[in-house]
Order: C-alpha cells, then structure tokens, then sequence
C-alpha cells in the first residue's frame, strides 16, 4: 500500500529550529576540525538524507560514502544518482569483495542470514562492515544518520563519540524526532526513497528489511526474527564491545 510520508510524518514542534541549527553547528565545526578526513556514511535513509541536504546547501567539506551491500532495493540504489544529480556531489561507493560474498554463499546458501544470528553478522561483515572499513580507512571523522527515537538500543546515542578505532563519530540528528526528519525534508524537497512511502520508516538490505505494521517499533522492519537485543549490524558498536572486522563472523 503506498501513503505519502510527508504527509504521514512531517510535522513542526517546539525547538526544531533550534536543533537544526545545533545540527549545521556540529556538522561545521566536524568539518573545520577534520580537513579532507571526514565523511558522512550514508544508509540513503530519510536521516541521511537531510544530513546530506545540510551538507550540500551549506557547502560543507564533507565527503559523501555509501555501503553498495549487493542486495539493497532498486529504489534505494537509484537514490545514488538522484542525489549526485540533486546536490552535483559524487558519492563515494564501497561494495563487499566478490570472492568473500560467492565464497559466503557457496558455503552458506542465499538465506544464511535468516539461519543463525551468527550467520547474519557473518554476511553483515563481509557485505557492510569490510567495506566501511575501507570507507573509513583514511578518515579520522564520520557522520551519521543515528538518532535516540530509532531503537531503544540507541536510546542513549550521543552527539559525539570515539568509535572503536578511536574516530570521531558524528551524529548530528541525535535528539531529532521522526517528526523533525520529515518536516525538514517537507520544507527543502530533499529527495527520498519511494521506500518510505510503502511503511519501511528504517532501510536496510532487502532481504533483511520489510514493511512495519501500525503500532510496530521503528526498527521492527529490521531483522524481524531475531531478538530486539541483537538488532544492530555491527556499524554502530560501542569501543567497548567492539570487535575488529576480520573477528566478525566467523563463517570464512
Ligand atoms: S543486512 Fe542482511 S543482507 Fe545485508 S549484510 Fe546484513 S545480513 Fe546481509
């Protein structure tokens, strides 16, 4: 069933001006601080997208970088060039390394992710986070699209932190609301994924990503087997519980 997301989520509330404008402050001053070393991971999620938009209209030096996973929706890939042809910005494009996803394959099937949790971290691994390693191998800063409202997992995501390799990581959007997202895109006409508008808030690979029904979690699209306390690809560990990315997964 298709709605329009505008219509279904845009909505201004007290204090959006305010938290726009911290969100331009943080993404500025990530830039000065971080000359030629920062880069916003973009999921090509609504949050992404007004990261993106702000970059662009303020003229931020911030580069621009997305995981190609292999199995995203045709809808979210054509986003790429709708925004290169939007903000005339190249977005950087890492995809997983061929022989690592066949060999994966061979040994565990199309559908290993939906068999064990350690099968689906093991393809997250080799499809997301050995190519965002390489998205971030030279810079010393990264921005993201996470906010406090997505999960409770991620009810305490910070504006700033060091991520496990000791970078900066940015998230700019932290106290902003669904509300705030798509009133912001409302009024600048950011593109997006048509995606949102048939019920998928959260977009991720397809086959790991479907529609939510009213009343369910934002998240709940997302790696809907599993338990909510597994729900995370493994991008957004904390130094903590991080692990690096050749101890991930262990499937070869
Ligand atoms: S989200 Fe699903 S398809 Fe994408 S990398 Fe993770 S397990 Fe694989």
């Amino acid at each position: 069933m298709n709605s329009n997301a505008v219509a279904l989520y845009a909505r201004e509330t007290v204090g959006f001006e305010a938290r726009l404008a911290h969100a331009v402050a943080l993404l500025r001053s990530a830039a000065a601080d971080h000359p030629d070393r920062i880069v916003q991971a973009t999921s090509l999620g609504a949050e992404d997208m007004v990261i993106t938009d702000l970059i662009a209209r303020h003229r931020l030096p911030i580069a621009l970088g997305t995981l190609q996973t292999g199995v995203l929706h045709d809808e979210t890939v054509a986003l790429i060039g709708r925004i290169e042809a939007r903000y005339a910005m190249p977005v950087e494009i890492y995809e997983p390394v061929n022989e690592s996803v066949v060999r994966f394959v061979a040994q565990h099937g199309e559908r290993a992710m939906y068999d064990s949790i350690d099968l689906r971290k093991g393809c997250c691994a080799l499809r997301k986070l050995e190519p965002l390693s390489r998205m971030l191998a030279q810079r010393s800063a990264w921005v993201t699209g996470m906010r406090r409202e997505q999960s409770n997992n991620r009810g305490a995501v910070a504006f700033s932190e060091l991520d496990d390799q000791g970078r900066t990581k940015l998230n700019p959007l932290a106290d902003w609301s669904w509300a705030d997202v798509w009133h912001y895109i409302a009024v600048n006409d950011v593109p997006y994924n048509p995606l949102h508008d048939q019920f998928f808030p959260s977009l991720g690979c397809a086959p790991c990503t479907r529609a939510i029904a009213v009343g369910e979690d934002f998240r709940a699209g997302r790696w809907w087997w599993e338990d909510e306390a597994a729900k995370e690809c493994g991008l957004h560990v904390k130094p903590s519980k991080a692990a690096p990315v050749s101890m991930i997964g262990a499937p070869a």
